[in-house]
């Protein structure tokens, strides 16, 4: 059902573009998208529009959906109450062509294929202004506090957001917004073990996947990969996991420290559970780092003596900054980070694959392509 936008004004249409946009909304948490019609709005200042050509399908779009996270412990935190309002237009790993531009935006022109940096801070406190947008207090994230990618247009408020493609065509470049960046940011947290040693990856998503590509561009030993089901372990396998185990396995810990020949003092939990961060916890010798990136819920596994007596490091690591972006986009252009399987969907489909990312169905990244 497509309905129009209760309110939306009608683009005045002097960007030269069908005067009518449409999007796939979430009107509520938990409710399932809505194709919504509006006006295409003309960018002012310094905004840019683009066609949408590619809106990557995320977890974390499956978390905004339902509306929070669990805390364990039986708590749960509400992302209503954290300032995310509907109606929204999911999507945060868009890239698109440039159809108009405020008349403060420079540097782009019509028909530019880009790719969008979401991570966008309020620009003006010190966290912005060190770089870190993606920390700030006031984030203006697009598709999670603004609207996203699931839609033919969308707007990004300043043409520094946005990000060339050197000729990488848009399906494959829209994951590196979410998770590319995201998995670059929590290997760089790892620092130089990665090239010394094998780390463990938990979690052979979209994720887990883009993990290994980037691992080996920038000259990674390898990984030893843990997910639970037989799919994705194989896909790992076919990435170029050193190996890859069930981390169900009543023997998954000796199992790690085999494949790994030795101890493994780096590890990236990209599932965030209870389970995986008890796992990749008690893996750790001395000494070990253990960064968490996935949002899977629940409370913390360790016991409070281990970490000083392991001198472990337990980090948290969220997408990653505009530089970062720009670094991992720049090793993409040399051709070294191999591509992750992605499967393509009609944007009319929006709803059906966050059912199968729910469901576990997919292997590798869903993308959009309106
Ligand atoms: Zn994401
Ligand atoms: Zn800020």
């Amino acid at each position: 059902m497509i309905r129009p936008e209760d309110g939306a004004p009608e683009g005045a249409g002097s960007n030269g573009q069908s005067k009518r946009m449409k999007s796939y909304r979430m009107v509520d948490f938990g409710a399932p998208l809505e194709a919504v019609e509006s006006g295409t709005p003309d960018p002012t200042g310094t905004q840019v529009l683009l066609r949408v050509r590619a809106a990557g399908v995320c977890h974390s779009d499956l978390h905004i959906w339902e509306g929070g996270y669990d805390l364990g412990f039986g708590r749960r935190m509400s992302l209503k109450d954290r300032g995310i309002a509907v109606p929204l237009t999911l999507g945060h790993e868009t890239a698109g062509e440039v159809v108009a531009a405020g008349p403060e935006a420079r540097g782009v022109r019509p028909g530019d294929v880009r790719l969008v940096y979401p991570w966008i801070g309020c620009g003006t406190c010190p966290v912005c202004r060190r770089g870190d947008e993606n920390l700030c207090a006031k984030p203006r994230f697009l598709g999670v506090y603004c609207d996203g990618g699931y839609s033919d247009h969308i707007t990004v408020p300043h043409p520094r957001y946005l990000l060339d493609l050197d000729g990488l065509d848009p399906v494959s470049a829209a994951p590196y917004a979410c998770s590319g960046v995201t998995t670059y940011g929590a290997l760089k947290k790892l620092g130089d073990l990665i090239a010394a040693e094998p780390i463990v990856v938990i979690g052979a998503g979209g994720l887990g996947l883009m993990s290994l590509s980037i691992l080996k561009a920038l000259g990674g030993k390898g990984a030893i990969v843990v997910d639970v089901d037989a799919g994705k372990r194989r896909a790992a396998l076919e990435c170029g996991a050193l190996a890859a185990i069930d981390g169900r396995d009543p023997d998954a810990l000796s199992q790690l420290t085999r494949a790994a020949e030795g101890p493994v003092r780096g590890v990236i939990d990209l599932v965030g559970s209870s389970e995986s961060a008890a796992l990749g916890f008690d893996v750790l010798p001395k000494g070990g780092k253990l960064v968490i990136v996935g949002l899977f819920g629940g409370g913390a596994p360790w016991a409070l003596p281990l970490i000083p007596i392991k001198a472990a490091t337990i980090q948290g690591s969220y997408v990653g900054n505009l530089q970062e972006l720009r670094e991992l986009m720049e090793l993409v252009a040399t051709g070294a980070v191999a591509r992750i399987p992605v499967t393509t969907r009609g944007l009319d489909e929006a709803n059906a694959t966050l059912a199968d990312l729910r469901e576990g169905n997919l292997v590798g990244r869903a993308v959009l392509t309106p």
